[in-house]
């Protein structure tokens, strides 16, 4: 071999064994140095990434959180007591995943997508990671059609459009599940799919809440993304992620879903958790400084999509809890920011009895407007002034007595509206029923009715207007217009049904 030949198979060895990969199902394995509260300190997988999914010795599995440069810190996704220092680990090259699909409509599952409804397992159309981008803004389109709720005040008032994210918020025990329940039940018979994501909640709640879409809604069209308060830690952190990729399914395909997270609240105090047992510097609140950045890039999920994307929506209801009404402190005005408006529920008005104690004046929902029906538009239209203008001068008539007849009228309609606002659970009203009692409240109807009797009217008249006006009710919920022609009949239907709740003088 002449010094030209050796240097050419010199160079050619090279490239072999540069291009051979020695031992390729040979895999890093690391080693768990501490594990506690959920967390485990691991050493010895220096090309991990951050978020990659690991499976520990003995089935459990979790997720990279932090990186540092000797050692990693990752989330477990099991409440595992296999797990312990000198457990083995490996990656999987992959992050979290979830399945979804038609298959899971019905099911309880987990944010893994593991049944909590017996053992059968879902049927999953794909595996999808439970992070995934927002559709960008070109994909989108304007929000114009409404989600309707069948609550009176939130149709009527904070209009939902799809694709719209309207954030419920309140203190403890003011209804704010149950509004979003209601939300979900009233898609019975309509063609929106719903997931309910639970987030540290108590068992019991989540509970009711499944009888509830059981009993009053159609639970065979909705999913249930499940983590308990005793859930491991990093699952109730995956558990919004996953419940939006779900949904994201039939959003992507041009069908229409609406999303309730039930509490944003908690996942932010899990994700402080996460945050300050890894040691990373607390903020405000002692809330990491990325929070925002994870609610944000989670709720901008919800979309309209442009018709050349297939025209599907998702819709979010993020659920958040304030502490003594405080609206400003770090979560709310995050999330109250992140969304397009909010139903701000009230301690005072729900011990006062009036349900769902929406505070009016502080509600807002910032571009369901554009996506209310037309009919209800036009009957609504005065109802928040009217009911504002009430809710002063009542405070000022406790100081004397009202003579003066205008403003004892003004009153007169304030209380009427209030009467109607306040509605029980899973009493949903049809755009009809909304149309026919606003009308009716405008041109005077109801204020000779006492209080009392306008809650037994609001619960009869969808009966009665399918009784008397079925074909108006048909040609209303079609066409969403209303005609001075279909405005009179509905109203004097409504008040033939007055007139047997007057009490006789
Ligand atoms: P938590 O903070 O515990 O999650 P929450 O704010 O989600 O509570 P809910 O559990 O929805 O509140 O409701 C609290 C109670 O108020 C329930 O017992 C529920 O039945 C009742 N409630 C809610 N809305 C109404 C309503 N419109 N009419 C009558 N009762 C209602
Ligand atoms: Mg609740």
């Amino acid at each position: 071999m002449n010094a030209p030949e050796a240097a050419a198979w010199l160079a050619r060895s090279r490239a072999t064994v540069a291009a051979t990969r020695l031992a390729p199902e040979a895999q890093t394995r690391g080693r768990v140095e501490r594990v506690a509260d959920g967390i485990a300190h691991i050493s010895g997988l220096p090309d991990i990434r951050l978020g990659e999914l690991l499976h520990f010795d003995g089935g459990a599995s979790g997720y990279v959180l932090t990186l540092e440069p000797d050692e990693i810190a990752a989330v477990l996704l099991d409440n595992s007591i296999t797990i312990a220092a000198g457990s083995h680990v490996r990656g999987s090259g992959e992050v979290a995943r979830v399945p979804v699909g038609p298959g899971l409509l019905g099911r309880i599952v987990d944010p893994l997508g593991r049944p909590l409804d017996g053992t059968e397992p879902v049927v999953a159309e794909a595996i999808l990671p439970a992070e995934r981008p927002a559709p960008p803004i070109i994909a989108r389109d304007l929000v114009s059609e409404p989600v309707a709720t069948g609550i009176l005040v939130v149709d009527t008032l904070l209009t939902i459009g799809r694709g719209q994210r309207e954030l419920i918020i309140g203190d403890r025990a003011t209804g704010k599940t149950s509004i979003a329940v209601d939300a979900i039940v009233a898609q019975k018979d309509t063609d929106i799919v719903c997931v309910y994501v639970a987030v540290g909640q108590r068992a019991s709640a989540v509970e009711r809440v499944i009888q509830a879409v059981r009993q009053h809604g159609a639970a065979e069209r909705c999913v249930f993304v499940v983590t308990s308060a005793a859930a491991a830690p990093g699952l109730q952190w995956l558990a919004p992620f996953a419940g939006f990729t779900i949904a994201e399914y039939f959003r992507d395909r041009g069908q229409h879903a609406l999303i309730v997270i039930d509490d944003m609240s908690k996942h932010a105090a899990t994700h402080r958790e996460l945050a300050l047992l890894t040691r990373q510097p607390p903020g405000r609140e002692a809330f990491p400084g990325d929070i925002f950045f994870v609610h944000a890039r989670l709720l901008e999920r919800a979309a309209k999509l442009s018709a050349e994307h297939g025209g599907g929506s998702l819709t979010a209801l993020p659920i958040a809890e304030t502490d003594a009404g405080n609206l400003s402190a770090y979560i709310p005005t995050n999330l109250i920011s992140i969304t397009d408006g909010q139903i701000v529920l009230d301690a005072r008005l729900f011990a006062a009895n009036q349900r769902p104690a929406v505070n009016v004046g502080l509600s807002v929902s910032r571009v369901g407007g554009k996506a209310q029906r037309p009919a209800l538009r036009e009957v609504a239209g005065r109802i928040r002034l009217d009911y504002a203008q009430f809710v002063e001068l009542e405070m000022f008539s406790r100081f004397g007595a009202i003579t003066d007849a205008r403003v004892k009228a003004q009153i007169t309609r304030g209380e009427r509206i209030r009467a109607l606002l306040a509605q029980p659970r899973f009493t949903n009203l049809r755009l009809s029923d909304q149309v026919a009692l606003l009308a009716a409240l405008t041109d005077g109807v109801l204020d000779t009715l006492p209080a009392s009797a306008i809650a037994t009217l609001r619960a009869r008249l969808p009966a009665h207007l399918d009784a008397q006006e079925f074909a108006a009710v048909a040609a209303l919920e079609k066409s969403g217009v209303l005609d001075p022609a279909l405005r009179a009949r509905l109203v004097a239907a409504t008040r033939a049904l007055a007139a047997t709740l007057v009490p006789p003088p």
